[in-house]
């Protein structure tokens, strides 16, 4: 696997493959690598000619600087285990390259980004639309893959590839969970045992509302259920649950019309914070 840091080194060499006519799919992650990384590259591999990764813990989308500070960083073991899956291409950049002064350019995406993680979380997509479309300009593949974890990260960023005619495929990815159900997240190596045993209940929350929505309960009742379930846990602290359409993320009501019903949710476990979805 060949590695680079600086985006002229990275951009020559990919300026070759593309004369080439070289299909190229592109998974961007902040490391701390687990199978659910594994997924997208070995999703982009099955789909693509050469497969790039890049690592970056982009502190403008960490609208908490703890949480920036203590996001876990495992380069060295990351580094082996791309190579390990046949990665073709890893980027590493320095802070300096990505970021030489801080950026004016901002991004707002009206209804998509005050729900949820937007709301939760103020700022957030800016950092996660700013660092993207600087890697998408740097890369420039042909595929993105990217999980249907961050739903909301990609209906975001596919919709910013779409506004502004990108020539690139945004592809979403299934959900990578561990036995017990609880979605794999750089973040749950920071969880205590105890907490790790209290994570999967996001998952069996999310089950829950999806057999109680199949059987045609009303949304409010749905909600309260979620809500009273976590009331009555003291390990762990709901942030949100909602019933929204999987494309425009906006809250179904009962009676209204919508594509396809995703519930997601946010929860905190002691300081950390997690996130998952189901889309019906
Ligand atoms: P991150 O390193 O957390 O920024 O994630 C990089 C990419 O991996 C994002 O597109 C995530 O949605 C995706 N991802 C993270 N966790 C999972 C998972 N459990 N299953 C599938 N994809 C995931």
């Amino acid at each position: 696997m060949d590695q680079f840091h600086k985006i002229s080194d990275i951009r020559s060499c990919l300026h070759h493959h593309h004369l080439k006519g070289i299909k190229s799919g592109f998974v961007p992650t902040m490391g701390a690598l687990h199978k659910g990384h594994f997924s997208l590259i070995e999703r982009s591999k099955s789909e693509n000619d050469l497969t790039i990764s890049s690592i970056y813990v982009n502190s403008l989308q960490f609208n908490d600087p703890k949480d920036y500070i203590n996001y876990p960083r495992t380069l060295d073991q990351d580094i082996k285990l791309l190579n390990d899956i046949g990665c073709d291409i890893l980027f590493v950049p320095e802070e300096n390259e990505i970021y030489p002064s801080l950026p004016c350019t901002g991004f707002s995406f009206k209804n998509l980004d005050t729900v949820m993680e937007g709301k939760s979380r103020p700022g957030h997509f800016n950092g996660v639309a700013l660092i993207v479309l600087k890697l998408l300009n740097i890369i420039e593949p042909e595929n993105v893959y990217f999980g249907q974890k961050d739903l909301q990260q990609y209906t975001i960023i596919n919709q910013m590839v779409e506004d502004l005619n990108l020539p690139i495929n945004c592809v979403s990815c299934p959900i990578v969970r561990d036995t017990d159900g609880l979605a794999l997240s750089s973040r749950n190596v920071l969880l205590s045992p105890a907490q790790r045993r209290s994570a999967p209940r996001l998952y069996q929350a999310l089950l829950l509302a999806k057999t109680m929505f199949t059987n045609q309960q009303r949304k409010e009742k749905i909600y309260n259920k979620i809500v009273s379930l976590f009331q009555s846990d003291n390990t762990i602290g709901l942030e949100y649950f909602e019933m929204v359409d999987s494309k425009m993320l906006q809250p179904i009501q009962d009676g209204s019309t919508y594509n396809q019903v995703a519930f997601c949710i946010a929860a905190r476990v002691g300081n950390i914070r997690l996130i998952d979805n189901i889309i019906l």
